[in-house]
């Protein structure tokens, strides 16, 4: 990733000092940084049609979080020991609805990615078009190898703080990397504990019998694929009978395999932190989700028990030749080498599962090659969205079928293509679905931020 990203993508005079000011303000924190920069960008022409944002401090107001909670987090490991993390809340942006996003558990988190992630967060939940603001938490916790207990016991201490801040109304978190059912359990059961409330719409991605919808867990794998099937639609093509590469092995990457294969594609990879697997057959769904997400075991095991597979330490999963490529793991991921051997390659479409997986240069290797990209703050909408019917189910007492959720997912996914798409064109950009989203987004949060006023 370029320390320059100012040089590789000039700013127009009304937002330069802006970004200045974040880089000033906010030292050190590259990757926030980088997710500003994009943003700012973008809308370039929007500010230039809109002097009325620039004038009353709409951008110097959005890149400063409404609220920054940073705290301890002590707690007993296994053999006695105390243990001290850092947690995390950073709400940005509440002007469309109560605060939401995920919370990440993983050694990498700090207030840098926290950023960056609630500031995405904000554009993508305006573009769901639902009434949910921006932020996003976590912790520097590493849940890989910890018993049960332990990650029982860091949950509840990390809530022991947290719960003063969060609220169905106020502000509602969900699951990230490191964060998946289990550790969702034990923080909303901590939260229920200390506030004597079964307040269900106070978290999302809960449980199916205790308060959570249907089709959240596999919603952002499945909307990343199908916002892939969106552009590709508008060319004539589809995913039947493609080749896709996914990354990652966890919530993200497993269910955007079963729906690429369930759209007649093949989906042939999977990776984490040691290495990846090449499946020809098509990687088996079921034995993933056995070992990943029931055995917590590491991607290697894949290939040990399925004859057609192998197992690549340490090695980019971008080098494996696809048609679709779909980002599932972590920020910065994807290479600008990376992106040169996907197009060598031949890749037709990247739909970024994942947050800003793909560096700027290899986004600007994609596009200048004709390649449809989709950024994640468009294509990783379905989990949020679907987050947010969650908390419409919660509110109503209602319960929704998988196929109605799926539908309206899906319905949700092509409308975010469509509301991408159609800002691309209306500001000169036709076919970046990058400053489309950015626009699209940024439009109703600015409109919204000059209708409440100086806040
Ligand atoms: P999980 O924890 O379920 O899985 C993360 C996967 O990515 C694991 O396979 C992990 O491997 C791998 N990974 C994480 N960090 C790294 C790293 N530094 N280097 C290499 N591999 C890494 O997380 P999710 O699937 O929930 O999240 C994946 C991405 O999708 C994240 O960017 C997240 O922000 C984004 N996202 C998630 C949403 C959701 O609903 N869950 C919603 C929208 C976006 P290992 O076990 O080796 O660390």
């Amino acid at each position: 990733m370029t320390d320059t990203i100012a040089d590789f993508h000039p700013l127009t005079a009304p937002v330069q000092p802006v970004f200045d000011t974040v880089r000033t303000r906010s030292a050190h924190e590259p990757e926030f940084h980088q997710a500003v920069h994009e943003v700012l960008h973008s809308i370039g022409p929007v500010l230039d049609a809109h002097p009325e944002y620039v004038e009353n401090g709409v951008l110097e107001r959005l890149v400063e979080p409404e609220r920054q909670i940073i705290f301890r987090v002590p707690w007993i490991d296994d053999a006695g020991r105390l243990q001290v993390n850092r947690g995390f809340r950073v709400q940005f942006s509440s002007v469309l609805g109560p605060y939401k996003g995920g919370l990440r558990f993983h050694p990498s988190v700090n207030l840098s990615i926290i950023k960056f992630l609630g500031f995405e967060q904000i554009f993508k939940n305006a573009l769901t078009g639902q009434g949910i603001g921006g932020g996003k938490g976590g912790s520097d916790f590493d849940p890989h190898g910890k018993s049960d207990a332990e990650v029982m016991r860091f949950c509840q201490s990390f809530m022991n703080e947290l719960y003063r801040h969060l609220g169905e109304h106020t502000d509602v978190p969900a699951g990230d990397i490191g964060v998946g059912g289990r550790e969702i359990g034990f923080l909303f059961g901590q939260y229920r504990k200390i506030t004597n409330r079964h307040e269900s719409g106070m978290f999302t991605g809960k449980g199916t019998g205790w308060g959570g919808a249907e089709v959240r867990t596999e919603a952002t794998g499945y909307g990343a694929v199908f916002f892939a099937e969106e552009m590709l639609g508008v060319h004539g093509e589809s995913l039947d009978g493609k080749r896709v590469g996914v990354s990652g092995s966890g919530n993200v990457a497993i269910y955007a395999i079963q729906k690429a294969q369930q759209l007649g594609a093949t989906a042939v990879t999977a990776s984490d932190s040691s290495g990846y697997i090449l499946d020809e057959d098509g990687v088996d769904v079921d034995l993933l989700r056995q070992i990943k997400e029931v055995e917590r075991g590491r991607i290697v095991e894949y290939a040990r028990r399925k004859p057609t597979a192998r197992f690549v330490e340490g090695g980019s999963v971008w080098e494996v030749p696809v048609d679709i490529a779909v980002p599932s793991a972590t920020q910065n991921e994807v290479s600008e080498d990376d992106a040169e051997a996907l197009i060598a390659n031949g890749v037709r479409a990247v739909s970024e599962g994942a947050n800003m997986p793909c560096v700027p240069e290899a986004v600007e290797a994609f596009q200048s090659a004709g390649v449809l990209f989709a950024p994640g703050k468009a294509a990783n909408a379905g989990g949020v969205a679907t987050s947010a019917l969650e908390m419409s189910q919660n509110a109503s007492r209602q319960r929704w079928s998988f196929d109605a959720s799926e539908r309206k997912l899906r319905e949700i996914m092509a409308d975010i293509h469509d509301a991408s798409f159609r800002a691309a064109e209306r500001y000169g950009s036709p076919g970046d679905y990058v400053a489309g989203a950015n626009i699209a987004g940024f439009e109703r949060v600015a409109a919204a931020m000059l209708a409440q006023g100086v806040i």
